[in-house]
């Protein structure tokens, strides 16, 4: 969501004359877009400021500024940090970049602006422009990012983003269809639906009835000229039954769902505020694959919550193994300031945290390796994005997400070829153009065990 919120801030401060450089020696402007979900995301932001400093000087001096959830959470706190910055503001205000850097400019001092607005920024964002969809203007956004939802009203005991990126709303349906029918006007093949809570969603239709997001993407299917649409991040508890068929019915939409379901203890779920126990989530995966059967799963999991014993942590790894996941990220529990989780007592050692995580990222390892393998010999259908390394080589990725390399000619790119895949390397597939017809069917059905 952070690279959808730059690309919206490059088309604001368009119109004032900034377009993207390479680097920060060269701007006149340097924004650090941040994120506040982990403790370390969150540091980072400082050490990077230390770096950028020495940039300001009586000859040179680019305005700094601080956005995001860093931004939204720490306010003040980063003005007396770093007093060098001249802008912070929180994810909900940035439509209101042109004022500001007006104000620092006239040196009226910096600026910190970590309201929530009654008016979404959406209201007061221009249209899609040009650059719509991408960090840098004249790129072809062939997949692109599109935010239909935001912010969080669940309230999970661990999480900073209801507190950063406010309550939850969803976007007119009217208005995301706009953005979508410009983005493939641009050149986008494959749309992916952002928001904290996307599944949550409830736009406004025509008529200002709310709608659900299965409804939006049956909409967005229609656009001639896509291909692929995904969404992201799904919470369990949102997942309902006409989702889960739109799954089985609109051919747009991609096979490959990510669905954190964060823990497989009943009890560290209920501690984290979840909704759901992990009976709930094998049930929904089972569901899920009735209706679409090469559907594969990715999650997030997070490692030593407060109070997380073996027999919590084994419940995870059995959950593991019974869904199958074709990929996972996996985190170690950080408290964040102000949230409940923060204030339990019984927090994990750092070494047994560690050690469950080696442990469950082994196993997810070897469940996205036996995925991977299990693609060899099949053909897919692949959308080219871009050149590779090598001569001759394009990439592109499968309905899952992997990256494939193959030599096959270039004006493929921004195109869904069949592609018959031929070996599987550390961080990408390798495959060969197959003919249109071959239809060596993925043997998706059968699960993956590890
Ligand atoms: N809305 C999504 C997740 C958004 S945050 C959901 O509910 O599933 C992205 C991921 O960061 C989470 O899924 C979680 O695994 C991880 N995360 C969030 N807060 C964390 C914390 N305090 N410590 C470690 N990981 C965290
Ligand atoms: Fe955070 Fe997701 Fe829980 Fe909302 S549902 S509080 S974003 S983890």
């Amino acid at each position: 969501m952070n690279v959808y919120d730059s690309a919206r801030m490059a088309e604001i401060l368009a119109p004032l004359g900034y377009r993207p450089v390479e680097g920060p020696e060269t701007a006149d402007l340097i924004i650090l877009n941040t994120c506040h979900i982990r403790e370390k995301a969150a540091e980072k932001v400082y050490s990077d400021l230390g770096r950028l400093q020495p940039l300001k000087s009586p000859a040179a001096a680019p305005l700094i500024a601080v956005a995001g959830c860093v931004a939204q959470a720490e306010g003040e706190e980063i003005l007396r940090r770093a007093p060098y910055v001249d802008m912070v503001f929180g994810p909900q205000t940035y439509h209101r970049l042109p004022e500001m850097v007006a104000r620092v400019t006239r040196g009226a001092g910096a600026v910190l602006d970590t309201e929530f607005p009654a008016e979404p920024k959406f209201d007061h964002l221009p249209g899609p422009a040009p650059g719509a969809g991408t960090a840098m203007a004249e790129e072809r956004p062939i997949t692109a990012f599109l935010t239909v939802q935001e912010g969080c009203d669940k309230f999970c005991t661990f999480c900073v983003v209801p507190y950063t990126r406010g309550p939850e709303y969803s976007r007119p349906m009217a208005a995301i269809e706009a953005e979508a029918r410009a983005l493939v006007a641009r050149g986008a093949v494959e749309i992916t639906l952002l928001g904290q809570n996307v599944n949550a969603y409830h736009g406004l239709d025509d008529a200002g009835v709310p709608r659900g997001l299965a409804v939006l993407i049956r909409r967005l299917a229609r656009i001639d000229g896509l291909a692929r649409l995904r969404y992201t991040t799904s919470h369990p508890r949102d997942l309902d039954e006409t989702l889960i068929a739109c799954h089985g019915e609109e051919a747009k939409l991609m096979p490959f769902l990510h669905l954190p379901v964060q823990s497989g203890s009943d009890r560290i779920l209920a501690a984290m505020n979840r909704g759901h126990r992990a009976d709930d989530y094998r049930r929904l995966a089972e569901r899920l694959r009735a209706a679409r059967p090469d559907l594969a799963l990715s999650s997030d999991f997070i490692v030593g919550f407060p109070g997380e014993t073996d027999a919590d942590f084994e419940a995870t790894l059995d959950l593991v193994r019974g869904v199958g996941f074709a990929s996972a990220f996996s985190f170690k529990y950080s408290a964040r300031p102000g949230t409940p989780a923060a204030a339990l007592e019984d927090q994990v050692p750092d070494a047994v945290t560690n050690d469950r995580l080696q442990r469950l990222q082994a196993a997810l390892r070897d469940q996205q390796d036996a995925f991977n393998r299990r693609l060899v010999g099949t053909t897919v259908p692949v959308l080219f994005e871009r050149r590779g390394r090598h001569h001759g080589q394009i990439v592109g990725r499968t309905p899952y997400l992997q990256a494939v390399h193959a030599h096959a000619p270039e004006p493929w790119i921004g195109t869904v070829r069949k592609v018959r895949i031929l070996a599987i390397g550390p961080n990408s597939l390798a495959g060969s153009p197959a003919a249109e017809t071959d239809a060596t069917p993925f043997p998706a059905r059968e699960r993956i065990s590890a």
